[in-house]
């Protein structure tokens, strides 16, 4: 289960302080050093650890029993409320168009989830949203994917517009957006290519689409078992195109959390969907509080 480590650590944590009258410098000390320890350990980012504990270390000294709550729930409030900012605070919810369609390209790296994520997120948004998505297959370098998009397209009797790989990905984009519009189809859901790195030639062709007509969102989908290389990966798509958030896929996997707690900090950009399970509907929402609450147990 995803967090596991991370929540065994900062649960046993908190149980040895909950029940004391007054929290000293020294308690706050030894306390801030497991939590330090819980965070590094779940591969948090060593900047937003530091922020992290000098934060809750503030909040934490001199508390006292204060309206029946002894300092140690305090501090696991404490800490509940900056886990929650650390992961941005209130949810971000999705951004649609005032003129249709509204548009969303989704890019990430290879084996990410992306083709996955983009049937899900045109699921999710027909249910939750009462929208009429088209899935668009612009990876056309593995031919893979547009067969892929189109076996969801059918699962969940959505409409696919694709071209075969012969054709160019911008112009895949470009028609796809007039399809929707004489279709009457209100959200076009772009599946872009993914490379196994970063690389000049893909960023290049994510901006080219991106110039057609300025996406709504653009969400990059990333592997939430990867961890610091997950953040890393979301600073250079953020800083080369510009993301409006990330979708973190596979936390249904044994994550230690690591990417979740440290992508929101260091990029700036919220996480707005979570990917739990390889089945269409396994995709939620994200709620920051939600996820503090379940690391705290
Ligand atoms: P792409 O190369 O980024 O388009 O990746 P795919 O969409 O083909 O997904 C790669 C693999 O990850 C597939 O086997 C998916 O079923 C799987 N996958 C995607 N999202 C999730 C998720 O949230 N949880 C799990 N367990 N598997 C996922």
């Amino acid at each position: 289960m995803a967090f596991e480590g991370l929540s065994e650590r900062l649960q046993g944590t908190m149980t040895k302080i909950k029940g004391k009258g007054k929290l000293s410098e020294a308690d706050v000390k030894e306390m801030m050093r497991e939590v330090r320890f819980a965070l590094i350990e779940a591969d948090v980012n060593l900047k937003v650890v530091k922020s992290f504990i000098k934060k809750v270390s503030e909040r934490a000294v001199g508390l006292e029993v204060m309206e029946s709550l002894t300092p140690g729930q305090q501090v696991v409030k404490i800490v509940k409320d900056e886990l929650t900012e650390l992961m941005g605070g209130e949810q971000s919810k999705i951004e649609f168009a005032t003129r249709q369609p509204t548009v969303i390209m989704m890019v990430g790296l290879q084996g990410a989830g992306k083709t996955t994520t983009t049937g899900k997120l045109a699921g999710v948004l027909r249910k939750k949203n009462n929208r009429k998505p088209l899935l668009v297959a612009a990876d056309v370098y593995r031919p893979a994917a547009i067969n892929q998009l189109e076996t969801i397209g059918k699962q969940l009797s959505l409409p696919v517009f694709s071209k075969g790989t012969d054709a160019n990905p911008v112009d895949i984009a470009r028609e796809a957006i007039e399809h929707a519009k004489a279709e009457h189809l209100d959200t076009v859901i772009i599946d872009t290519a993914g490379r196994l790195h970063v690389d000049e030639q893909l960023m290049q062709e994510l901006k080219d689409i991106r110039s057609i007509k300025e996406p709504d969102e653009i969400f990059l989908v990333v592997d939430a078992m990867t961890g610091q290389d997950a953040v890393n990966v979301a600073q250079s798509f953020d800083d080369a195109i510009g993301i409006t958030g990330v979708v973190l896929t596979k936390l249904d996997g044994d994550t230690r959390g690591g990417a979740a707690l440290s992508i929101r900090t260091v990029t700036e950009k919220p996480i707005k969907y979570i990917g739990t399970g390889e089945k269409m509907d396994a995709l939620e929402p994200f709620h920051p509080e939600r996820m503090a609450s379940r690391i705290l147990g």
